[in-house]
């Protein structure tokens, strides 16, 4: 019989579509999740240069070419002091790639893996598709999540917890001492951290830390990608780095399954990682002014809002029918229940978008927010 496999099944296509789908064509959109900035011109060169000399014309290794799995060695060098070697890193289709190999190559099937809620929606939806069983835990009021809070949620059926900082929806960045006791935890528990790091270079006020700079054993996977970093959403490249073991395991889910990333987004990114980083630092600036534009906004709209240090997202509170009055009066808002039982009550807005959009966006939200007070 053809019928559906269960893990199929139990998931179902994301809510932030459906929102989408509901808005007026005029509507300001608040609601994406990819920087409105282009691809830095050398990366795009890069992918170009390798179509036009017939390089990019065939499969590449299955973890992508030496030179990517080089020049991303050489940031985590660069980025955190570490040393990584060239064959512990796969080249997958974007992040979202990245965690899926991760997870299908540690989940047996009924085991948990513990996430953050709110959190990026792919984390229930990966997990149950390895068969594993979501375990959602709950964030701190400024929007981490608690180390303390994902140790008591581990049991003797965990395999694995996802930390992601700066976070999607909630824009929160974890403390280089939080980031020490998700490495001790791991190493201790014996479970693996997956450290989804794809906004590690959106950060406003100091920086981002691995877990990968902490774990005494290999338990800490990291994943990133070229996406939200260089603008390159659309090209679909990310990666994951990790002990050669776990690597050796994902690689035969990707190899399967992918063969190997697009070669033409390889050379993109190749040229993304090595090239001129100006543009990065430009394009964080601009989120940092337009971070304090929305938190102006939104507090004197009388909206309560953790001040989001990274990422491009803000995530008021807000009261009942508050989504819903937004939509209607024209701008795009994701509610925050898309992203789990404890994002109830809450709002994510992106500002990837221009600063005169936002300002609009804004006074609509003020008078939204008085309508339904
Ligand atoms: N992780 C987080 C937290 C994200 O927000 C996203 C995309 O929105 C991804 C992973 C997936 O990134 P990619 O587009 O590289 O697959």
């Amino acid at each position: 019989m053809t019928d559906f496999a269960a893990r199929v099944e139990q998931v179902s296509i994301s809510g932030i579509r459906k929102v989408f789908e509901a808005a007026g064509e005029d509507a300001i959109n608040l609601g994406l999740g990819q920087p409105d900035f282009p691809t830095p011109a050398h990366a795009r060169r890069g992918a170009i240069e390798a179509i036009e000399s017939g390089r990019a014309d065939a499969y590449t290794s299955n973890k992508g070419t030496p030179q990517l799995r080089e020049a991303i060695a050489a940031k985590y060098d660069r980025d955190y002091g570490l040393e990584i070697d060239p064959d512990d890193v796969i080249a997958t289709a974007g992040g979202s790639e990245a965690l899926h190999i991760t997870l299908q190559a540690h989940v047996d099937p009924g085991e948990e893996v513990i996430f953050p809620d709110p959190g990026f929606v792919s984390y229930d939806a990966l997990t149950r598709i390895a068969d594993g069983t979501p375990k959602p835990v709950g964030l701190r009021e400024d929007l981490t999540l608690d180390p303390a809070t994902v140790e008591e949620a581990i049991t003797d059926e965990t395999a694995a917890f996802v930390i992601n900082s700066p976070a999607n929806p909630t824009g929160a960045v974890q403390s280089e001492a939080d980031m020490r006791e998700f490495a001790r935890i791991a190493d201790e528990h014996d479970v693996l951290c997956i450290s989804d790091e794809v906004y590690e270079h959106i950060v406003f006020n100091g920086e981002h830390h691995s877990p990968l700079q902490f774990a005494e054993t290999d338990n800490v996977v990291a994943l990133s990608a070229c996406s939200k970093t260089y603008s390159m959403t659309g090209w679909r490249l990310g990666w994951v780095v990790a002990s050669n073991r776990r690597i050796e395991r994902m690689l035969r889910v990707h190899q399967y399954g992918q063969a190997c990333a697009s070669a033409p987004a390889q050379y993109a990114a190749e040229a993304a990682l090595t090239g001129p980083q100006e543009q990065v630092e430009e394009m964080v600036e601009t989120f940092e002014q337009r971070r304090d534009l929305v938190l102006d906004g939104l507090t004197d709209a009388g909206l309560e809002v953790p001040t989001p240090e990274g990422a491009f997202y803000a995530m008021p509170k807000v009261p009942e029918g508050w989504c819903e009055e937004v939509l209607d009066r024209g701008v795009v808002v994701v509610p925050g229940d898309a992203f789990g039982e404890h994002g109830a009550g809450y709002a994510r807005l992106s500002y990837a978008t221009g600063t005169e959009e936002l300002k609009e966006a804004l006074e609509i939200i003020d008078d939204a927010t008085r309508a339904v007070r």
